[in-house]
Order: structure tokens, then sequence, then C-alpha cells
């Protein structure tokens, strides 16, 4: 689906169902999202369209210790400027882009894809370590093995770095 933000002239709100998505997470690894429900009002301001939206989301994401599956999920919120592409300035060498200016987003004429939206948001919300459960144990660091199973035949002196980030975790 795709909304045409020069069509609208007044506020007006989308309810719209997005998904399945399957996000590229790099490494040959992906994010598996169930439908989401998005909440979406699109209001005229100033040189373009302001989008205010929310959605509950689901997805199954690789475990960043043991790359078993994960389940994430939350609330994403957004409200975003959207001006037409051909208003966006000419990208000269050597100027100085303000903050103002980065956070104006711009979308060609065919309209605004929901599902290019949606992503994005949801690249935003991901947390950079996700985890099959708060005690994975992850892989050994020398094997390979997945310590979930049981340990592995490795001489049990590991690395500091896990051992450390294992006892910040139980503290927390
Ligand atoms: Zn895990
Ligand atoms: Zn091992």
């Amino acid at each position: 689906m795709r909304i045409r933000l020069a069509d609208i002239t007044q506020p007006t709100q989308f309810r719209e169902k997005v998904g399945p998505l399957t996000l590229d997470l790099g490494y040959h690894y992906g994010a598996q999202v169930e439908p989401v429900d998005l909440f979406l009002t699109v209001s005229p301001v100033q040189g373009g369209h302001r989008l205010d939206g929310e959605f509950a989301y689901r997805a199954v994401l690789p475990c960043s210790r043991c790359l078993e599956e994960a389940r994430v999920e939350g609330i994403a919120t957004f409200l975003l400027d959207y001006q037409p592409a051909s208003q966006a300035p000419i990208p000269e060498e050597e100027v100085e882009v303000s903050i103002e200016e980065t956070q104006i987003l711009y979308y060609d004429e065919d309209g605004l894809a929901l599902d290019a939206l949606v992503s994005q948001q949801l690249y935003l919300e991901f947390p950079e370590k996700v985890l099959c459960r708060p005690d994975c144990r992850g892989l050994c660091p020398r094997c390979g093995a997945d310590l979930n199973q049981g340990p592995c035949s490795c001489p049990p002196e590991g690395d500091s770095r896990w051992t450390a980030l294992g006892q910040l975790q139980k503290k927390s």
C-alpha cells in the first residue's frame, strides 16, 4: 500500500495491515516480522506532510549469542516530516547539513510505501543485542558448540570477556 501524500489536504487517519516483512540484518541473517497494524495520521504542514504513527510489532531475530531464534516485541511510535523529492535541496559539496534538515525525509511522487516506512522504523527499534533467553550461554568461542545444549569439551578456563559479561547480566 502506498499513500500519495500530495493528495492529502487535511489531517487523515489510516489504519493498515503491513507485512509480514523480512528485514535483512546483514551477514545472511534476517528478521521475520509478523503483520503489524499501522495507525497513521497524515497532516499537511508547511512544505510537506507530517506523519504521526504507531504500531505494535512481534518479530523473530537471531539470538546475538547463539544465533537460535529470539523473539522481540514492542511498540514503535514515530513522528516524521516528509517533503516531495522535487523540493529536496540539490546536494552541494562542503555544505554543512543542519540538524533540522537531516530530520526531513523526502518521498518521490509515486507515494510513500508503507512497508518501507514500517521496515525503516523497525531497524531503529530493534535492540542492538537480542537474546533467545536472558541466560543464553551462547556459543563456545573456541569450538563453536552451542553451550545451551551442555558444556563442550574445551578446557573450562573461559575468555574473561564473556565471564565479565555474564556477571554483569546476573546483577541487573
Ligand atoms: Zn541464544
Ligand atoms: Zn568449546
